[in-house]
């Protein structure tokens, strides 16, 4: 079996994925909960009882956004897109989980960006005003368009002159802005192909805007999710420039630039570093600055716990590398949540997420290190053979059906696009919050 895999750069990203990097703080408020949670008497619980289970931690969320008002306080956040789906799991939360996310960014002034007429909507009804939200989906559904006319949410992104013409049929007063094209090639996830208007045909769109009378306030772009080299935003940041200066010649008084997203938890002070002064450099403090940073706020927040609920031994050609006493076996190993659920990320993140275990030989206790470790395999619960989470990682010899493993740095692009796939359930959420600042706010 290989699994394809366009974005070989993605490397670096995936590794990040099998370690907790979040705080010491919230590894402890999270194993707790995922101690209580997991059900060890597989055998004779009620029908999915030992169902797959994210812990998201908005302490977490709230530590990420005070990084980022310090390191960028000139750049206000708009929660980049909903990462995470939430879902209400009243069994196990302390208080009501639903708006708690959305609620955590409305009551730190921090706004959103939305993709759709539903995405606006979580928003207006968690709290967020309709000032802080940016439409930021170039193609919109006329409907939606309305939509957002109907709830003033005025902020919208265009990269094309259909669009123009659209939006000053449907919302002519909204105030708009140009979304670039950027260069995506130094990033695992590239947009640029659906998304972004290039320099040479910014000038005239901007000229038939003049001309039908709408608002362009400025420009947004983006330079692709999962961003390994920083240089990417001294170029988009050149490119705005640029545009805003077309804009003036043109007769717009641009008065905003959206940075888009891209940061990650790992490289996000690099990024901070060369952003924070060129945005200084060539936007003067008049031009509000605005970010959608998606990825950064929540993919350390959640953890997920999967349950094994079946093993198969296959033989297998012995291994030059790791010592193991299995001799010629090795395991395929079956978990409850797969490429179709959270693990997606694996087929429209380009990530190779890796477990720890969790719970084995009736305990918690394990040695990370411990030397006996195994080839093996890793399979979702769908009949389908792409449901693949893992084609080759070692674990200790050998773990058992009702063992659970635990997965790191699972809150992007994972339980948000999940399905229910073979009539499997999507994993729960449950919510904790390590920071006791950011629980006073969740529960004014
Ligand atoms: N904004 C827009 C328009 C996007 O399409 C995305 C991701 O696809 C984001 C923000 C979030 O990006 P990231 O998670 O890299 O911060």
């Amino acid at each position: 079996f290989t699994r394809p895999d366009r974005f070989s750069e993605s490397g670096q990203y995936s590794k990040a994925r099998s370690q907790p990097i979040k705080s010491t703080q919230s590894q402890h408020v999270v194993m707790d909960a995922l101690k209580k949670r997991i059900r060890t008497d597989v055998e004779f619980c009620e029908t999915d009882g030992e169902n797959s289970f994210l812990v998201g931690d908005l302490g977490e969320v709230y530590r990420q956004y005070l990084q980022w008002k310090r390191e960028l306080p000139r750049i206000i956040p708009f929660y980049g897109k909903f990462k995470f789906q939430i879902i209400i799991d009243k069994s196990a939360v302390k208080c009501n989980p639903d708006p708690m996310v959305l609620k955590l960014f409305a009551s730190l002034g921090a706004g959103v960006d939305c993709a759709s007429k539903a995405e606006i909507q979580a928003s207006l009804r968690a709290g967020i005003s309709a000032d802080l939200i940016v439409y930021a989906n170039p193609c919109k559904a006329a409907s939606h368009i309305r939509f957002a006319e109907s709830c003033n949410v005025r902020m919208m992104t265009f990269d094309n002159a259909e669009e123009l013409y659209k939006i000053k049929r449907l919302f002519p007063t909204a105030k708009l802005l140009l979304r670039i094209l950027a260069d995506d090639s130094k990033s695992v996830c590239r947009l640029g192909l659906k998304y972004g208007a290039p320099l040479e045909v910014t000038c005239d769109l901007l000229q038939l805007a003049k001309e039908l009378g709408v608002d362009v306030v400025g420009v947004s772009f983006h330079v692709g999710s999962g961003l390994w080299d920083a240089s990417a935003f001294i170029d988009a940041i050149f490119r705005a420039r640029r545009v805003f200066d077309e804009a003036k010649a043109i007769g717009f008084d641009f008065q905003l630039l959206d940075v888009g997203g891209g940061f990650k938890h790992d490289n996000f002070q690099e990024i901070a570093r060369v952003l924070g002064p060129e945005v200084d450099k060539y936007f003067p403090a008049h031009v509000r600055v605005i970010a959608e940073p998606g990825r950064f706020m929540v993919a350390t927040a959640f953890t997920l716990a999967t349950n094994i609920i079946a093993r198969r031994t296959v033989k297998s050609i012995p291994d030059e590398i790791n010592e193991t006493d299995s001799g010629d076996r090795s395991f395929m190993y079956y978990v409850n949540d797969g490429v179709y659920g959270s693990f997606n990320c694996i087929l429209y993140d380009h990530t190779h997420p890796l477990p720890r275990v969790l719970y084995h030989n009736n305990s918690f206790d394990h040695d990370p290190a411990a030397p006996k470790k195994v080839k093996c395999s890793i399979w979702g619960p769908t009949c389908d053979a792409l449901d693949c989470i893992s084609d080759k990682c070692y674990l200790p010899y050998a773990l058992d059906v009702g063992d659970w493993l635990v997965w790191e740095n699972m809150g992007a692009y994972t339980i948000c696009a999940a399905s229910n796939f073979n009539g499997f359930k999507k994993s729960d959420i449950i919510y904790v919050c390590s920071e006791s600042a950011a629980e006073r706010l969740l529960i004014k």
